[in-house]
């Protein structure tokens, strides 16, 4: 990992970002221990470092300019993407709840940020579904994360109740989002969002280009959402 520094450093001047060394060495560290933990428990399918590097933490990097206020979800983490990167380069004022229903991802994420010693990460092994109608998380954050979860018209009711009135929705997408977005545009509206447009990005000249979506919390969810997951995924919200 350490040889492909540099591709990093490049990747996220790409992106406008110019981190600490501090953050930077934090950021090699977890892609190093995402390749060896990997190895012995199945947390991702990219763990070659090119990849690593430009899939994981520098496309997570791609919301950071985005970002609104300082309570962050990352829904559907994974392994730790995008929240752990935006965490080590947002800094320590940065509250980040990383949630993901597979215990042994969540395990894994409070494995790095205690040896990164990264502060305000809570971690939390539940169903977006099943924690998003409760105190403390209801429509209490400021910005909401998600990336390579579901498609948009589910990913919506699964994200949009966690997330605060005034704050905003900022799923990663791929070459589909336009498609994605025509079939999720009613739902969204019915959660109390608005899609208020995207931003496209490269982590590097021979990457695609990927989008961040912009959905922003104009009226309170609805009390009915989100469903129980088979009313969401065999009726999702149009
Ligand atoms: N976001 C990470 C990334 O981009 O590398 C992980 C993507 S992985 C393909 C999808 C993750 O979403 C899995 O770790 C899965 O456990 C989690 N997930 C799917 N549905 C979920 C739900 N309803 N609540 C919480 N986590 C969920």
């Amino acid at each position: 990992m350490r040889d492909h520094l540099s591709l990093l450093t490049s990747s996220l001047a790409e992106l406008g970002i110019s981190p600490s060394r501090e953050a930077l060495e934090r950021l090699i560290r977890l892609g190093e221990l995402l390749i060896e933990r990997n190895k012995e428990v199945n947390l991702t399918a990219i763990d070659d470092p090119r990849g690593v590097v430009l899939r994981h933490l520098a496309d997570s990097a791609a919301v950071l300019a985005h970002l609104k206020g300082e309570r962050v979800i990352d829904v559907g983490c994974g392994a730790g993407f995008p929240g752990l990167p935006v965490k080590i380069l947002a800094g320590d004022d940065l509250k980040m709840t990383m949630l993901d229903s597979t215990g042994k991802k969540i395990n894994f994420i409070k494995e790095v940020a205690g040896e990164l010693g990264l502060k305000k990460v809570e971690c939390l092994n539940a169903r977006a579904e099943e924690v998003a109608s409760s105190t403390p998380y209801r429509q209490s954050y400021s910005t909401v994360l998600s990336r390579a979860v579901s498609r948009l018209d589910m990913l919506s009711e699964l994200c949009l109740p966690f997330c605060e009135l005034g704050g905003v929705f900022l799923p990663h997408k791929g070459p589909r989002s336009e498609e994605e977005l025509s079939e999720a545009l009613g739902g969204i509206k019915k959660l109390g969002g608005r899609y208020e447009g995207k931003t496209a990005y490269r982590t590097h000249p021979d990457e695609p280009e990927q989008y961040v979506l912009h959905i922003i919390k104009v009226a309170p969810t609805p009390e009915a959402y989100p469903r129980a997951f088979a009313k969401i995924r065999s009726k999702p919200l149009r």
